[in-house]
């Protein structure tokens, strides 16, 4: 039978029944160690309980209300969204894309109600933002760009980590209203930024009157160790984007916004039929107490640190290994060509995980993951590495 679904992805020939934790199963009844979280969304692994039981009572009070009356839920997200971020006015939203418009158009707003009406917002290269005509052109991927023009005109790319390459663009530009940028990039290969740019970038955006924009998609929520990956540099962004693991698994996003950006989105300028619905709500309520509940932060950091020290231990002196790097449990190991094929040989060996900007292994294991369980992704995973890396392209 041909396929009715639209042609869009590469898909992997296998498909999961169920999951217990950080592993999952085909029909089969053949165990794979999940090592990507659905691209960083699991973040509490499969079947959670305390997650299925929030979702379970919930959907059996009510699933759907609207924006139109108050939501509960909603609000007491939004107020641990703020505790945990430093943000004070938080929205909802149903993708990290989403999240992402939202916060174009709040940047967007903010030059405006100053006067201005070209504004531009400065984004980096290799940076990823999402799929939508407005993320898309934030986005650094000349790939995923192709095709979909014209995209809308008030973007410009510079050299991600480097501070003079923005000063660069903004000369060029009087009109810049802000800066969105990943500090620790995922879809771009696990490229962090230094501390020290982040801090001299936050000086910036203060001195010239911009907002410091951060999506936090793919590395907040505990995935590096903290709440959010910019809080190691121990600054404060003006809007953070979240997503990803932010429901655990449902669909929901967050725009959040403090200083100069809280208060620039009135009655009117924005909204959306599903965000912060209460089913959704109360699941990321779930994951926020389980990440708490399980010092689920603690053992990102310390799995992480573990997991990185074993790769580098195995992998370091091996030939055609270039880097390993990330933080916590995004973990990125670049190698010297693509390895795509990587992914299906690790599957074949029951492990789960993806490869990024061609030639990069990706690790987004949940966060739930044991120390053995780490160390059974070192095992698997450092020999098919070594065996791809022996035999010549
Ligand atoms: C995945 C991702 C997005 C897009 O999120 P979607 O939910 O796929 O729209 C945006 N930004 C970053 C950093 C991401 O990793």
């Amino acid at each position: 039978m041909t396929s009715a679904l639209s042609n869009i992805y590469g898909r992997l020939p296998v498909a999961f029944t169920h999951g217990q934790g950080v592993w999952l199963w085909d029909g089969e009844g053949k165990r794979y160690l999940d090592g990507l979280s659905g691209i960083g969304v699991s973040c509490l692994g499969h079947a959670h309980p305390g997650l299925v039981k929030a979702i379970s009572d919930q959907a059996a009070k009510v699933i759907h209300t609207s924006n139109i009356y108050e939501v509960p839920l909603q609000e007491q997200l939004a107020q641990r969204i703020v505790a945990i971020s430093g943000m004070t006015e938080v929205f909802f939203g149903n993708s990290g894309a989403e999240a992402n418009e939202g916060a174009i158009k709040l940047a967007r707003m903010f030059g405006s109600n100053k006067g201005i009406e070209t504004p531009t917002i400065i984004s980096m290269e290799s940076s990823w933002h999402g799929r939508t005509i407005g993320t898309l052109a934030a986005t650094g991927s000349d790939k995923a760009r192709q095709g979909f023009g014209p995209l809308p005109a008030g973007f410009v790319q510079v050299r991600y980590n480097s501070i003079e390459s923005i000063e660069k663009a903004a000369a060029q530009c009087p009109d810049v209203v802000a800066v969105l940028l990943e500090v620790l990039q995922g879809e771009g290969g696990i490229r962090p930024s230094d501390i020290e740019y982040l801090k001299a970038l936050r000086k910036l955006c203060d001195e010239r009157g911009w907002l410091m924009m951060i999506d936090e998609v793919q590395s907040g929520i505990g995935r590096t160790g903290k709440w959010l990956a910019h809080q190691w540099a121990e600054i404060l962004p003006d809007v953070i984007t979240l997503a990803k693991g932010l429901g655990g698994g449902v669909p929901i996003a967050a725009v959040g916004a403090r200083g100069p950006a809280a208060g620039v989105l009135k009655p009117g300028h924005h909204g959306t039929t599903f965000g912060g619905g209460p089913l959704v709500c109360a699941a990321s309520l779930a994951v926020l107490d389980a990440i708490e509940q399980q010092d689920l932060l603690k053992n990102a950091q310390a799995i992480g640190d573990h997991l990185q020290t074993r790769l580098h231990e195995a992998l370091d002196a091996v030939d055609g290994v270039r880097e390993i790097r990330g933080r916590g449990l995004m973990i990125g190991i670049e190698l010297a060509r693509p390895c795509a094929e990587l992914v299906r040989s690790a599957l074949t060996e029951g492990l789960l995980i993806n490869v990024t900007r061609d030639n990069v292994v990706r690790l987004l294991p949940p966060l739930v993951l044991s120390r053995e369980e780490a160390d059974q992704i070192v095992d698997t995973l450092v020999p098919l590495i070594q065996q791809f890396l022996a035999n010549k392209a």
